[in-house]
């Protein structure tokens, strides 16, 4: 039925090797897209790649201006990260809102970030706390890193290995959740960084964005009343059974007020 064959390598150098000699090799990682995607048929993988055992892909580390998370932290490591609570703990907190616990349990930041589903929580946080997606053979500057539906600036073979979050001034995450699933209907984060404010939106198209007029509007003022009148355009969202676009472009405006007012303005 499932003709597959399984890898299980201690070693980023035995992974590369691995997906070199096998064109249609794929990784799993937390396996919560890949094996459903496998169960209807929409993937055959002739070899499945399982990195959960590679060394040094698990750790979250403090390197003073930044925290890194390896690719195959598990969205419970990061919400319970004490380093994480302490430094950012909107990342922390939008970990915590991810689907249900046993999802929570086995998904991977890297296997969330690599596939980029339009309505996943963890693209706002890559986007709006300007992180960089560290892979196997460079680092990708979350500005270059979403491309599209499912499409990522990551080529062919590519591994990501972690994803270095520069520690935010402030910062806030406000989602509308699918009652279902938990995944985004919307979801905004807002964050006061060193390079200025950025705001960061999932669900609302075919990939993370950024809000660049709200950005302009909270950079003179920090405050939820700034963003009033302010929202995106629905022609450029998505629209689907769970809401239609001038919905999405809705929800934006008050998931972004949302996670201004929880930061005091
Ligand atoms: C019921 C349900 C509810 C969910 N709700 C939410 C939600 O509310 N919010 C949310 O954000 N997500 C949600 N998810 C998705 C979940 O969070 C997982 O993170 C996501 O499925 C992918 O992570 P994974 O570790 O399971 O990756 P996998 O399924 O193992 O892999 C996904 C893809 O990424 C590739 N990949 C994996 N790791 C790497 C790597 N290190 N480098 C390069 N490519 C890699 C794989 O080859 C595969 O193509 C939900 C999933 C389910 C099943």
């Amino acid at each position: 039925m499932y003709q597959f064959t399984y890898h299980r390598p201690k070693s980023l150098d035995e992974v590369k090797k691995i997906l070199g000699d096998n064109e249609e090799a794929k990784l799993l990682a937390g396996g919560m897209t890949l094996l459903p995607t496998m169960k209807m048929r929409l993937a055959q993988p002739s070899d499945l790649v399982d990195i959960s055992n590679v060394d040094g892909l698990s750790d979250i580390q403090d390197d003073g201006d930044a925290i890194e998370v390896g690719a195959m932290v598990r969205h419970a490591d990061v919400a319970s990260s004490d380093v994480v609570r302490e430094a950012m703990p909107a990342l922390a907190a939008l970990a915590e809102q991810i689907g249900d616990a046993q999802v929570r349990n086995r998904g991977t930041i890297g296997g969330s970030v690599a596939n980029s589903d339009p309505a996943a929580d963890y693209p706002a946080a890559v986007l709006g706390l300007n992180a960089v997606v560290r892979t196997d053979r460079r680092e990708i500057n979350a500005d270059d890193y979403f491309k599209g539906l499912f499409e990522t600036a990551l080529e062919p073979g590519e591994i990501i290995v972690a994803i270095r979050f520069p520690k935010p001034k402030r910062a806030a995450y406000a989602k509308f959740p699918n009652p279902a699933s938990r995944y985004a209907v919307v979801g905004v984060l807002v964050a006061e960084t060193s390079d200025g404010i950025r705001v960061a939106v999932t669900g609302a198209g075919g990939c993370a964005f950024r809000a660049t007029a709200m950005e302009e509007a909270l950079a003179k003022d920090f405050s939820a009343g700034a963003l009033e009148g302010i929202t995106v355009d629905a022609a450029d969202l998505n629209s689907d059974l769970h809401a239609s676009s001038e919905y999405r472009a809705h929800l934006v405006g008050v998931m972004a007020k949302r996670a201004v007012l929880a930061l005091g303005g």
